[in-house]
């Protein structure tokens, strides 16, 4: 398979994997092949496909990129995987990301840092900067990636490609490895907004082993590419063009808007009053459900198990030893915010401030179809940059961690470049389901 000579070629410098399954793609290839000959073949047969490396695969390492998973090998497959398995897809293999996906660099992974492909001392992005990386660098034609606060859309922006998150419920979460479940959602990086709806095509749908997956109908995402745009109201959030954001992204976006508009849009100013509250709604409710699903990372039923003079000390040991420092200390912030006497201060008010960013939306979309914005304040940054800066790390996510905490469908696509040479992505935010239409009108745009 010609993506593993890719792979050969430029992998050593972009390290976009933590797993390559090269033995098994080739059975997967043979695989496709017959199904071919057996007339089965469909629109995903034989097409490389990498998947983060928090997504379930049986049979193959899953790692989450920590170090406390560094052994896991999956009994089960995932819903989305088993999808793409049933379409005769071909696994090139699992991709880098920041440990537990918290991060917006990758440099945070247990194992090693992805460097991004346009500017090798620079970030992809995170946390799937290995599946935006290993697609920028054709590493592979699509991937799966995961969104908790922007993890599909900020690389698919630092790396010039596209990120689709979608619609909370839309794709199931089974075999995803748990972050903050109320946020999560697995979603498509690829090299164009088509390719996207062909893999929305293949991984939505309702799914009895998700019981927070959406009962809803999905549409054929294909037949709404190259329809047309004119007349759609595109609301511009004037919140969002805070202090802080780099002045190319800012004309980028200028004109994109431009652009919109000679298709047959119209602009809207609107406003979503409480985006300032949108960073810190996000970290205390983010890392309250983190500190409750990594509870279960003990050493006792799989993973690395440190041992020690009795069952606490073990415990102790295994997760010292096991986590990293972002997940450490994400861990003591949810479990603070979680804690008794605190909850009504920190996480309770976060839930309240929650809802009104949602009903911010709401109001939004009563005058607009769409809302765009830049999805990041900055192209990609350099290696080492933030890193010891927590807060300035957690700022980079700033334009898409709203859409999470609502629970919207948005997508970044490429709009240029910065002049350095960096890619900057817009960012296409939808109604509920309406991942259609954000394919239609960045299809329309690309
Ligand atoms: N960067 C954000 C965080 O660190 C979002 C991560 C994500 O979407 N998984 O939590």
């Amino acid at each position: 398979i010609d993506v593993f000579k890719r792979i050969q070629e430029v992998e050593e410098k972009v390290k976009a994997f933590i797993t390559l399954t090269v033995e098994k793609a080739y059975n997967m290839a043979r695989d496709a092949e017959n199904a071919i000959f057996a007339g089965k073949k469909n629109i995903l047969t034989g097409i490389p496909i990498a998947v983060k490396d928090n997504i379930c695969t049986k049979g193959i390492l899953t790692t989450c990129a920590s170090k406390i998973l560094y052994n896991f090998i999956p009994p089960y497959e995932s819903t989305v995987t088993l999808k793409l398995l049933n379409n005769n897809y071909i696994l090139v293999g699992k991709t880098n990301m920041d440990e537990f996906a918290m991060g917006s660099s990758t440099e945070n992974s247990g194992f090693h840092i992805t460097k991004n492909p346009w500017d090798l001392e620079r970030v992809p992005g995170g946390s799937s900067g290995g599946s935006a990386a290993a697609v920028a660098a054709d590493e592979c034609i699509a991937a799966l990636g995961s969104d908790t606060g922007g993890s599909i859309r900020q690389p698919a922006s630092f790396c010039g490609v596209v990120g689709l998150k979608p619609t909370y419920g839309r794709v199931s979460r089974f075999g995803l490895v748990a972050f903050a479940s109320s946020l999560d959602q697995i979603g498509p990086i690829t090299k164009c907004v088509a390719d996207a709806a062909i893999l929305m095509n293949v991984i939505a749908g309702y799914d009895v082993m998700d019981s927070t997956s959406a009962p809803i109908e999905k549409p054929d995402f294909t037949e709404y590419l190259g329809k047309d745009i004119k007349g759609f109201k595109i609301g511009i959030p004037k919140e969002y063009f805070i202090e802080g954001i780099d002045k190319e992204v800012e004309e980028r976006l200028n004109e994109a808007i431009k652009h919109l508009e000679s298709l047959g849009c119209i602009p809207v100013e609107i406003s979503l009053p409480h985006t300032e509250y949108a960073v810190a709604t996000y970290y205390l409710i983010a890392t309250s459900e983190a500190s409750s699903n990594l509870a279960r990372y003990d050493g006792v039923k799989y993973g690395l198990r440190v041992e020690g003079k009795d069952l606490l000390d073990m415990y102790m040991k295994t997760r010292s030893r096991g986590f990293g420092a972002e997940v450490k200390r994400r861990i003591m912030l949810g479990t603070y915010s979680l804690s008794a006497g605190y909850y009504e201060a920190y996480y309770k008010k976060a839930l309240q401030v929650r809802t009104l960013i949602k009903q911010d939306f709401e109001k939004a979309f009563e005058k607009v179809d769409f809302i765009i914005t830049p999805t990041a304040p900055t192209p990609a940054f350099k290696i080492g940059e933030k890193i010891d800066d927590p807060l300035q790390m957690y700022l980079s996510d700033i334009f898409t961690i709203s859409v999470n905490l609502a629970g919207l469908p948005a997508i970044s696509i490429p709009c240029g470049f910065s002049i350095n040479g960096l890619p900057v992505g817009l960012q296409i935010i939808g109604k509920p389901f309406d991942e259609a239409g954000i394919l239609q009108l960045a299809y329309a745009y690309e």
